[in-house]
């Protein structure tokens, strides 16, 4: 399984459609500061189902649509789809290639699809969540996250580390179980 190909429509700064293809191996993006490297990182964590505006460095979940610059109006939806390669039936789905799709309207209706059919967000969690990629899996490492993580104090490590190996969730319900 590997991911093909990003597009993002009205996200972010990325006003007009724009695709990005990637090869299996390691795919690199370079370019100026400013130039729109996060908002790429930050279409494929909200297309795979991020609800936190703030992961998404964001205050409101409607910034992630196109505000409008000098020369531009600003947009009414955003759109990301992600194609992943699924070749080797990785993804629980008789596909062998699969998009995920997420729209978001400024008013605040969001849509979403797996190949083009209208599907709930938790249909596309459930399809992602033994592949490693989903949102869940802390595989998404951002700008200042590493600094962070090394400059960790020994517990906040544990807390990473629990997080990646996705048993943070099952210790937040203990401790709530714990407090009742
Ligand atoms: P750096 O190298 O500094 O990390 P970067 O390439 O990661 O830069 P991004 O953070 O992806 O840059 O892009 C920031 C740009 O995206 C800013 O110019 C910001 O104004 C623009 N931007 C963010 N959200 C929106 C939005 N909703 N509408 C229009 N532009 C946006
Ligand atoms: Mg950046």
């Amino acid at each position: 399984m590997h991911l093909k190909s990003l597009t993002l429509k009205g996200f972010k700064s990325f006003a007009s459609a724009t695709t990005l293809r990637f090869e299996p191996g390691i795919t690199c993006v370079v370019g100026p500061n400013g130039s729109g490297k996060s908002n790429v990182l930050d279409a494929l964590q909200w297309v795979m189902g991020e609800q936190g505006a703030k992961s998404l460095r964001g205050g409101k979940m409607e910034d992630v649509i196109f505000a409008g610059t000098a020369g531009r109006a600003p947009l009414g939806r955003a759109e990301v789809t992600l194609t992943i390669d699924n070749s080797d039936g990785a993804l629980p789905i008789d596909y062998t290639e699969v998009s995920i799709t997420r729209r978001m309207f400024r008013e605040g209706a969001t849509e979403y699809e797996i190949n083009g059919n209208g599907c709930r967000l938790m249909d596309i969690q459930e399809l992602l969540s033994d592949s490693g990629i989903g949102r869940e899996m802390h595989v998404i490492v951002g700008q200042g996250q590493l600094a962070a993580i090394l400059e960790s104090k020994p517990e906040e490590r544990r807390a990473f580390i629990e997080e990646a190996a996705g048993v943070l969730k099952h210790r937040r319900r203990k401790e709530k179980a714990l407090r009742k």
